[in-house]
């Protein structure tokens, strides 16, 4: 018997390592693959615990509702009935016999929904009461039924619910920390990736996070697209931080970089190359199209008054340098190129773009 409470737990835990490996690998597949493999996974685990009983006397049990409800509790409808159709179908279908209807009933679908609904409702406030009371109303849906249905049933009650409880229990609130301490994991992972690839202050990306980017839709792009590097600086940016402060000027950098934010789409890329100096990436179809882009981003900007304090905003003006960034050299080539035409703007002026 307990070789087959620990084969049950095994099945559980190999299958949330499974889970969590392709959680943590998750860029190597899209979306929806991820979520069918989970879903198969799941399906996989529910369905071989029908072949690992758990037997106490003549009563056979296993611990095949755990993963259900832990599905039920992290991962919403949608995905929960899919798994739930697919164990219930094998369990009537093909394993079936006399048990299989109050299996399928008692045994998976009623305590599932249960969980469904529960987690719809109640999950905001979750205190781990909360989830032991969960555990515990599943199992009483699932078994208390057989004291009605077996002909002794209050006796085999007896003689197996000390086991049946308690492996139930500590099979759920093991296999629920382990999902919490991934997803606390795999949270921890994106806020750290997030922060070692873009600019806190603004939420644009930082400067070798855009230079690897670019160089990667350089590559994957067609030959006849022509790419662009634009470095753009705030003019007389040291005086606005005199005149109205610190606080203020980080506030005008959050405003341009919103403007930055708004004309990226999948062919352009913007970040905060250091300071008050931003650079950006354009894939075009042609020069005239990248400059006609550019155009309307420094006319939005001219257009655009900052907030510096609470009842005074002002006008920023950029200078701005775009190069052309040929298929044959480096993207530090065509920084240099757009760092040079930069230098040209505020020569000539600032408030301008040179191509
Ligand atoms: P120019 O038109 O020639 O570019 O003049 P400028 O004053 O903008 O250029 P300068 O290089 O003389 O000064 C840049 C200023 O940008 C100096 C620095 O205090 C300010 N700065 C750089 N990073 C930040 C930041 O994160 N927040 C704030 N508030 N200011 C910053
Ligand atoms: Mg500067
Ligand atoms: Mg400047």
């Amino acid at each position: 018997m307990l070789q087959s409470v620990l084969s049950n737990l095994c099945v559980i835990l190999l299958s949330h390592l499974i889970i969590s490996q392709l959680v943590s690998n998750r860029e190597k597949f899209g979306q929806l693959t991820l979520r069918y493999l989970i879903l198969l996974m799941t399906s996989f685990t529910v369905i071989s615990m029908f072949y690992l009983p758990i037997q106490i006397g003549e009563y056979i049990f296993d611990l095949r509702l755990i993963p259900l409800i832990m599905l039920a509790l992290f991962s919403g409808w949608s995905n929960t009935v899919i798994v739930l159709l697919a164990a219930s179908a094998w369990r009537y279908f093909i394993i079936g016999g006399t048990g299989a209807i109050p299996g399928v009933l008692f045994g998976m679908v009623l305590p599932t929904i249960f969980t469904l609904i529960y987690a719809h409702y109640l999950t905001n406030n979750g205190k781990p009461w909360d989830k032991i009371i969960l555990v515990t109303i599943c199992w009483a849906i699932s078994d208390i039924p057989l004291i009605f249905i077996l002909p002794d049933g209050f006796s085999v009650m007896k003689q197996i619910f000390v086991m049946r409880y308690f492996s139930f229990l500590g099979a759920a609130i093991l296999y629920y920390v382990l999902i919490e301490l991934e997803n606390k994991q795999v949270g921890m992972k994106t806020q750290l990736r997030f922060l070692a690839t873009h600019d806190q202050l603004t939420g644009l990306l930082n400067k070798q996070e855009c230079i690897r980017l670019a160089e990667m839709k350089m590559k994957s792009e067609q030959k006849n697209s022509s790419h662009f590097i634009a470095m753009i600086d705030l003019d007389h940016f040291k005086k606005l931080n005199d005149s109205y402060g610190h606080a203020a000027g980080d506030q005008a950098l959050i405003q341009m970089a919103k403007i930055f934010k708004s004309v990226v789409n999948d062919r352009t890329l913007a970040a905060r190359y250091g300071g008050e100096e931003f650079i950006m990436y354009f894939c075009a179809g042609s020069e005239k199209e990248a400059m006609d882009e550019l155009s309307a981003m420094h006319n939005r900007i001219r257009h655009t008054l900052f907030q510096v304090k609470e009842d005074e905003a002002i006008s920023v003006t950029v200078s701005i340098g775009i190069a052309q960034w040929p298929n044959d050299s480096s993207i530090q080539y065509a920084i240099k190129e757009a760092d040079r035409k930069l230098y040209l703007a505020k020569e000539q002026g600032r408030d301008q773009i040179v191509y």
